[in-house]
């Protein structure tokens, strides 16, 4: 069985932590690597290394940083195939989903080559009688991400190329669940030659996290994960001084209007709640049946739910494979359990799915509750796994007033033929992220992804414009070349 490393300074490093984690398929229940679980020295080491890399770094010119990802970027393409399978294999999601996730995270690297104009500043000449004042934006210096399981190539990709772009250096702690994603897109970062230090991986749980909220030469966090994690991320970077963007969990509401096509909402609904199991942050977890839409939208959906093909990763004609780990599957299955008790309807047990070939896969049908109420847990909380729950409204005004009240705010959906009402949505949800016909409404890197309420902790989303502005802080140098000096004891002013 493998054992992985760390990578510090360019190189792998075995760490000298005494605890690991395992790794496993989730398509056979086997364990398949064993992962090292860092300890303070650990990412002592990784955060040292980092620190020696960045000055260097923050002083080589944007357009030579941006020619280094232009070449990690060309290098991703060339591998995605490669990237995919070992993020299938430890993660258990389709290949051609994981196809689908590298090119989300490697748009975000098209965007970071953009860097020598996103960090333009801004010049002001005459501020006052021969004074120009100019704004500039500098990078931080040391900032370290903390990645969740269900992405482990596009969150990282959220970060570390704005990061580096923008002249920082960088300290990723994947999620010890399927780490060598990180490790696979380290040794690419190398071949595209980016300088040992500038990016670095530390494995690890609860005790690396502690050392990087801890550690005086961190100045920046981004975190995505779970809410309760990403509110502790928040209040214990801040409290040690840091600048922090923490992005927790979600429940995603998509409405479906008397006047929307039944048949694309279905088709939508299917795709968004079950597509990757549902641990997407973006999976849609609740359908809004809105006025007499409900009936037939449970039947069509129950059909289709009942039909899916359930399979590995690498199983062509597979729509959904297994679940991350045993542990969560039998979260989940606790989750229907409760929903029942509960009394909701549960129109199709996902429960009775049975694999067709031997094996300790966590794999899990697809779920689907009606009758579902605001009270019940299946409904507050999040389950992150393929379990849909209808709630019945009567009209839009309930709709809107339902989504508002939750917790999380995420994303949304919206399926009607209405620009009106579909106008008035947009305008009047409060949620972060939201889609007008469109089941997954995730933003493009050009612009930026992060919810409200208790689905993002901090001022600033990921990537795109508010990436550059998480990365970066703003210097605004006043000007001027005179003459002759003497000293006011007044408030300069215009005059
Ligand atoms: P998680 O919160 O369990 O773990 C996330 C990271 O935090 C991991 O690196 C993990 O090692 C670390 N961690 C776990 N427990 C910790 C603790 N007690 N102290 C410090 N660090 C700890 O999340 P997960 O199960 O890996 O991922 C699924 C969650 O992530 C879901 O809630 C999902 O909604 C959320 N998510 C959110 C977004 C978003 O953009 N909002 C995107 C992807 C995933």
């Amino acid at each position: 069985m493998q054992t992985l490393t760390h990578y510090i300074a360019g190189e792998r490093h075995a760490g000298t932590g005494q605890r690991f984690g395992d790794v496993y398929n989730p398509a056979t229940g086997a364990v398949t690597a064993r992962v090292p679980l860092a300890c303070d020295a650990d990412v002592d080491a990784a955060v040292a290394a980092a620190r020696r890399a960045f000055s260097a770094w923050a002083d080589t010119p944007p357009l030579k940083r941006a020619r280094i990802l232009f070449r990690f970027k060309e290098l991703l393409g060339q591998r995605q195939g490669q990237l995919a399978e070992l993020i299938s294999a430890e993660h258990g999601k389709l290949v051609p989903d994981a196809v689908g996730e590298v090119t989300r995270g490697l748009e975000v690297v098209e965007f970071a080559c953009g860097i020598p104009h996103l960090l333009k500043g801004e010049y002001s000449p005459q501020v006052g009688s021969d004074i120009d004042s100019f704004s500039l934006r500098q990078p931080l210096g040391v900032v370290a991400g903390i990645t969740p399981f269900n992405f482990p190539a596009m969150v990282p990709m959220w970060m570390f190329p704005v990061a580096i772009a923008c002249g920082n250096t960088f300290v990723l702690k994947p999620s010890e669940r399927d780490p060598s994603a990180a490790l696979f897109l380290a040794d690419l970062l190398k071949e595209a030659g980016l300088p040992d230090g500038v990016f670095n991986v530390v494995h690890g749980d609860k005790q690396a996290v502690d050392a990087l909220l801890r550690h005086p030469d961190v100045m920046a966090l981004s975190f995505v994960g779970s809410t309760p994690i990403a509110r502790y991320i928040y209040e214990t970077g801040a409290a040690h001084g840091k600048r922090v963007q923490a992005l927790g969990g979600a429940k995603n509401h998509l409405v479906v209007m008397p006047d929307a096509d039944l048949d694309q909402a279905v088709e939508a609904l299917i795709g968004a709640a079950y597509g990757s199991a549902g641990e997407r942050c973006m999976a849609i977890s609740v359908a809004v049946a809105v006025g007499n839409v409900a009936d037939a939208l449970v039947a069509k959906l129950a059909a289709r739910a009942r039909g899916l093909k359930i399979g590995s990763g690498s199983q062509p004609d597979a729509e959904m494979g297994p679940l991350v780990t045993r542990q969560h599957l039998e979260r989940v299955q606790g989750y229907i359990a409760g929903g029942v008790e509960a009394g909701a309807e549960l129109v199709v047990d996902g429960r009775a799915y049975r694999p067709p070939q031997d094996g300790d896969g966590f794999f899990l049908g697809a779920s689907l509750f009606d009758h579902v109420t605001p009270q019940m847990a299946i409904y507050r909380e999040e389950i992150f796994g393929p379990v849909l729950c209808v709630v019945r409204v009567d009209d839009f005004e309930q709709a809107l007033a339902l989504i508002n009240r939750h917790e999380f705010a995420n994303g949304v959906s919206l399926f009607t033929r209405s620009g009106g009402v579909a106008r008035a949505f947009s305008q009047r949800i409060q949620v972060g992220m939201v889609g007008v016909n469109v089941p997954l409404p995730v933003p493009m890197a050009f612009h930026s992804f992060g919810g409200w309420k208790a689905s993002l902790f901090g001022d600033h989303a990921m990537h795109g414009p508010e990436g550059v502005r998480f990365y970066t802080r703003v210097k605004t140098v006043t000007s001027r070349w005179p003459d002759t000096l003497s000293a006011e004891f007044v408030m300069p002013t215009m005059q």
